[in-house]
């Protein structure tokens, strides 16, 4: 199998937003406890430099999710493989994403960690791809809008490999996107 990456979203143009995004999280949160969770494992890199590019005091978490696997298509099916360790109940949350595709991995997660009576949660994700959505779910904070290609880099993988990369690419499997 022929797989091609093409650059889609630069690193610098990368790290640019994130300072952005972090600029603006760090006056919302302002005198709050923030905590950031990580849906794993796609998001670890994003949140690792938002968290860095804070002005404020935060801690984190992770949940981890089931994955597509070799597949491009998401199942529409989540599945929480190990939830947060921490207790949230009374705290403001920020779930970090890395893609938004149908929506339904947020929905999931947001009724999930309601369940555990956190005082506010809202959502921050890199990237968004319009055109998919199942359902729409307000992003709070948002990087960049993408067109439907499957991408990888910057933690994102497709069948573990290309999370290494520091830019956003996408890629074509023999030939076809
Ligand atoms: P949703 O539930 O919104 O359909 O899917 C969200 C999840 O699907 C993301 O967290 C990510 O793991 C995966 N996903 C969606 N689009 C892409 C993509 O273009 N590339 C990769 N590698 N994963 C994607």
């Amino acid at each position: 199998m022929n797989v091609k990456v093409f650059k889609l979203i630069p690193e610098e143009d990368i790290k640019n937003k994130v300072k952005e995004l972090a600029d603006r999280i760090s006056k919302d949160y302002l005198n709050k406890e923030l905590i950031l969770i990580g849906i794993l494992k796609g998001a670890f890199v994003f949140l690792a430099d938002l968290m860095r590019n804070l002005t404020i005091p935060s801690s984190c978490d992770f949940i981890k999710v089931s994955s597509y696997g070799k597949s491009t298509e998401s199942s529409g099916i989540v599945k929480i493989v190990a939830d947060i360790s921490m207790p949230i109940e009374d705290k403001d949350i920020l779930l970090v994403e890395d893609i938004v595709d149908t929506g339904l991995t947020l929905q999931y997660l947001i009724n999930h960690l309601s369940l555990k009576k956190p005082k506010s949660i809202k959502i921050c994700a890199l990237l968004d791809k319009p055109e998919r959505h199942k359902i729409e779910i307000p992003i709070d904070y948002l990087g960049f809008t993408i067109p439907n290609k499957f991408v990888v880099g910057y933690g994102i993988d497709y069948d573990e490999k290309f999370r290494y990369l520091p830019y956003i690419g996408y890629i074509e499997i023999n030939g076809e996107e």
